[in-house]
C-alpha cells in the first residue's frame, strides 16, 4: 500500500467527483471534505465509480463483457495481427503534430477512456480497473479540481459516452485556460457497443460542440479507403443473419482479410478536397480561453 508520500504527483488533483471539492486521505480510502462520501483505494488506484453507475452495469452487458476480457488479457499477437488486417489505417502528419502536443506536452494530463493505454506521468481513468488505469470513474462526473489540468485526450471515447456535452463541460471546467485537448471521434464507423454505443460527429458537428473553445482545428484521422473496409466487412456480419455475438470475429475476420488492401488507397484519398464526407474518423483539437493580457504558459503553469 502506498503512503500519502509515494502518491503520484497529480493525487493532490482529485476532488469529490459530486462536490468537486477537496479530498482526504485515509490511506486505504479517499474521503470528500464536504459530503463525506468515502472512495476506495487499491495501491495508487482509486474506484470513484459506484455498483449502481449505469456505466457500471452495461460492463454486464456482451457487448460490455467482451470489452473487458480483451483489455483484462490484451493479447500482442492479435494487436500485431490487427495493425495490418483491419480496416485501421490512421496515417497523416496533422492529427499527429495535434496529438503529440497534448500528448507530450505540459502535466498533468489527463486520458478519459484510457483501455490499457499507457502515456508517462498521466492520469489514466476509465470505466474499469483495466492494467494502466489509475482512476476508475465515470468522465461525466470528473473527480478533478477546476482547472488542475494542462491537457485531456480521449481516443474515440466520446460515442460511447450518454452525454457527450456534459463530459465537453467538464474537459472545459477542469482544464486551466490555455490548457488544451486532443480528441479523434467515429463519423463513419459502424456500431460497436464498447460498452454502450449513442452517436456519430462531422467536421460540423465537432465545431459546434466544441464552440466554448479556442484554437478549434478538425481534420481526418482515418479516411474514405477505412471507411469503405470497416463498412463492407460490417455489412457481410449484418447480411449473414447472425445475432452478435455469434459468429461475429470469424465472419466480419474473414470479410476484413479479403478487403484490408483497400484502406491503403487513403495515403493518397486522404488528401482529397472532399475526403472528410466519408472519413472513418476525424480529430478536434482546441485550448481553454486564455483571460485578456494573460500568457498561455503562465495560466498553465498555475495550474500545476
Ligand atoms: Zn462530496
Amino acid at each position: 500500500m502506498a503512503t500519502p508520500k509515494q502518491r503520484p504527483e497529480w493525487w493532490s488533483l482529485l476532488a469529490c467527483p459530486i462536490c468537486k471539492v477537496s479530498l482526504l486521505d485515509r490511506g486505504t480510502r479517499l474521503q470528500c471534505n464536504s459530503c463525506s462520501t468515502n472512495f476506495a483505494c487499491t495501491g495508487d488506484v482509486v474506484h470513484f465509480l459506484t455498483a449502481d453507475n449505469p456505466t457500471q452495469r452495461q460492463l454486464e452487458t456482451p457487448d460490455g463483457s467482451s470489452m473487458v476480457r480483451g483489455y483484462r488479457r490484451p493479447s500482442r499477437a492479435v494487436a500485431a495481427v490487427r495493425r495490418i488486417v483491419s480496416s485501421e489505417f490512421t496515417p497523416g502528419r496533422e492529427w499527429r503534430a495535434a496529438r503529440s502536443e497534448v500528448a507530450a506536452g505540459p502535466r498533468p494530463l489527463l486520458v478519459i477512456g484510457s483501455g490499457v493505454q499507457q502515456i508517462p506521468g498521466a492520469m489514466h481513468l476509465d470505466v474499469g480497473d483495466f492494467p494502466g488505469v489509475n482512476v476508475v470513474a465515470d468522465a461525466h462526473q470528473l473527480p478533478i479540481a477546476d482547472g488542475a489540468l494542462a491537457g485531456v485526450l480521449a481516443e474515440v471515447v466520446f460515442e460511447h459516452l450518454v452525454a457527450p456535452a456534459r463530459v465537453v463541460a467538464e474537459t472545459l471546467r477542469t482544464l486551466a485556460p490555455g490548457g488544451r485537448f486532443f480528441f479523434t471521434v467515429p463519423f463513419l464507423f459502424p456500431y460497436h457497443g464498447h460498452p454502450g454505443d449513442y452517436r456519430r460527429w462531422s467536421r460540423q458537428g465537432l465545431q459546434a460542440e466544441f464552440a466554448d473553445f479556442e484554437d478549434v482545428r478538425t481534420g481526418i484521422h482515418a479516411g474514405p479507403c477505412s471507411a469503405m473496409v470497416n463498412l463492407l466487412s460490417e455489412w457481410v456480419y449484418v447480411a449473414s443473419g447472425c445475432r452478435y455475438p455469434r459468429g461475429y470475429t470469424v465472419i466480419k475476420g474473414l470479410a476484413t482479410a479479403l478487403l484490408f488492401p483497400l484502406k491503403f488507397g487513403d495515403l493518397v484519398v486522404r488528401h482529397f478536397p472532399e475526403a472528410h464526407r466519408l472519413a472513418s474518423t476525424l480529430f478536434v483539437t482546441g485550448r481553454k480561453r486564455v483571460p485578456a493580457g494573460a500568457t498561455i504558459s503562465a495560466a498553465i503553469s498555475q495550474s500545476s
